[in-house]
């Protein structure tokens, strides 16, 4: 490619150019901006050069010799690269025809090892010179290349799946959330469905906290400088932190994290070991400055809410604690039809605490994954400069990467905020401090569920689950019925007869309500229904009751499928 570019653009500077997962990319300085229009030219380009066949030679120069070469082909940015090569190592270029790159290798034989018809320049956007805003803008050029047409055809198939669930482009079409830039920028406003479908979570994630002895706690959204002062945000993450703003003259801050009101609370009273472990968990709304540039819909934001959830315990009781927040990760992500992996990330170079503590965390962390059965990979040196942590990475429906649950001891905030208890030997004593999140944030985990779903969120979280279509006027009796019935089971629905039935079989598809309940003068008589199933080819007749029993199924199951399996 950086050989057809140059071709077309014989003043082009090229800069760096590595594979990338899925393809490639190649960034220029150009004399003029490229559109994406003038990507089947450069296509096209490379088509000839393929065509001419050529074989791929290697050189190894020494430095001077590089230098040289490359000052004369008038390639600044490739000289300074040079510069990264250690001393030592050999500097390599592979050649053919007319073009040279500087290259470590290795490399095909000859360009008749590559398919054009396996090749396709995807994009263009704007890089600077070494991701460096001080430095000059560049243009890259993103492709992909397969081994075949029918690679490349799967993978572009692919990115229009991806492009079809964006969570942005869905969010707009079903009137899903919104971001208002007269609100600020990185705010996010979730609309009714997908507020139901946060309500849903909320209620469950409550329901497991519950079970589990955690207990609800609230805390304010604005504190005093002083207390992130104390917890040391202020000094470690300051640039994340909001502005100060001004309450009778002491400044104050928006929460970034909701670990030090959970330590206000449990430092209100006194604590003996009977009372631990204490487990409080809130829903956390906080505040993280990011710059601008990296804004992206509700996967990066500047306020979310954390399912954040601290525990307070003994040494000994880590690992117990440990294994049930493991099991809970378990539940909540298998349930959404996750696949994940987990990372222990050890200690860093930076960090506080005795190597006798980080041990026992680390014993702790791994001992828990060991009676669940979980595999760590391991991230040495990824801990936080508090403790170590297991970082779970979650696989969506298209097998993409998320960021998911994360479990953290920390040694950190116990000696910052003085936490005690009084231990059985009547001696005040350290507790040791988790913090573990689940989801994450709501606003990411949402926008990760509507792109894993592409919408089409299981019964459960649905915020529509049912239209219900009378074929004519005259079976409006019956359909509102079967409605009514339909809302006291819990459900919510629509019930839509303006039009022909065809147009509201269209829209009911298109709003992304999985079952349509269709009431004809049959079915009126008879006090059934004729349920058409999103993704079913088949339609149903059933009795009214018996539909709503499925449902029901459906919902205190979780399924994660559409089916109706009704007993009969
Ligand atoms: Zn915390």
């Amino acid at each position: 490619m950086a050989d057809a570019v140059l071709r077309i653009f014989p003043e082009a500077k090229v800069a760096i150019g590595p594979p990338i997962e899925h393809g490639f990319y190649y960034d220029f300085e150009l004399p003029r901006s490229l559109t994406e229009e003038d990507l089947p030219a450069i296509e096209a380009e490379m088509a000839k050069i393929l065509g001419e066949g050529g074989e791929f030679v290697k050189s190894t120069l020494s430095r001077e010799e590089a230098t040289a070469r490359l000052q004369q082909a008038g390639q600044p940015y490739k000289v300074e690269l040079l510069d990264d090569i250690p001393e030592g190592e050999d500097i390599t270029f592979y050649d053919h025809g007319t073009w040279a790159d500087l290259c470590e290798g290795p490399h095909v034989e000859s360009v008749k090892q590559v398919r054009i018809d396996g090749i396709k320049l995807l994009s263009v956007a704007g890089a600077y010179w070494r991701g460096d805003s001080e430095k000059t803008m560049l243009q890259r050029i993103y492709g992909t290349a397969w081994w075949s047409r029918k690679d490349l055809k799967n993978y572009l198939t692919y990115l229009e799946d991806i492009a079809q669930r964006d969570h942005r482009k869905l969010g707009r079409e079903l009137n899903l959330f919104s971001l208002n830039p007269d609100f600020g920028a990185g705010l996010v406003f979730w609309h009714p469905k997908l507020g139901h479908v946060r309500r849903k979570l909320e209620e469950w994630w409550w329901e497991l906290h519950e079970a589990r002895d955690y207990w609800p706690v609230y805390t304010p959204h604005v504190a005093g400088e002083p207390v992130f002062r104390q917890s040391g945000h202020l000094q470690n993450y300051a640039d994340m932190i909001w502005a100060p703003m001004d309450v009778d003259g002491r400044p104050h801050r928006v929460k970034p994290m909701n670990c030090p009101g959970h330590v206000t609370i449990f430092n209100a009273v006194r604590h003996s070991y009977r009372d631990l472990p204490r487990r409080f968990a809130e829903l956390g709304t906080v505040y993280r400055y990011e710059p601008s540039g990296t804004l992206h819909g509700m996967l990066r934001v500047r306020g979310f809410t954390q399912d954040d959830a601290h525990i307070f315990c003994t040494q000994a009781q880590l690992a117990d604690e440990i294994v049930d927040v493991l099991k809970l990760v378990d539940t909540i992500l298998t349930t959404f039809g996750y696949q994940y992996t987990a990372y222990l990330a050890t200690r860093p170079e930076k960090s506080l605490g005795t190597d006798e503590v980080w041990e026992h965390a680390i014993a702790a962390l791994v001992e828990a994954a060991g009676r669940q059965n979980l595999g760590l990979e391991d991230d040495p040196g990824g801990g936080v400069f508090y403790g170590p942590k297991i970082d779970f990475k979650i696989k969506d429906a298209l097998g993409r990467e998320w960021q998911g649950p994360t479990v953290q001891v920390d040694f950190n905030l116990p000696e910052r905020f003085d936490i005690q208890f009084n231990d059985a030997d009547n001696e005040l004593k350290r507790p040791v401090m988790v913090h573990r999140a689940i989801f994450g944030s709501l606003e990411r985990f949402a926008g990760g569920l509507i792109e894993h779903f592409a919408a089409w969120f299981p019964v459960w979280i649905c915020p529509t689950p049912v239209a219900v279509l009378p074929i004519t006027e005259e079976q409006m009796p019956a359909a509102q019925e079967l409605f009514d019935q339909i809302r006291a089971a819990g459900f919510r629905a629509v019930l839509k007869s303006d039009g022909p039935l065809r147009k509201r079989v269209r829209e009911s598809e298109l709003d992304k309500i999985p079952y349509m309940a269709v009431v004809g003068a049959r079915e009126a008589e008879t006090g059934e229904v004729n349920v058409r199933v999103h993704g079913k080819k088949q339609q149903t007749t059933l009795k009214v009751a018996d539909f709503i029993a499925a449902l029901n199924l459906k919902r205190s199951s979780k399924s994660l499928d559409y089916g109706l399996e009704i007993e009969s």
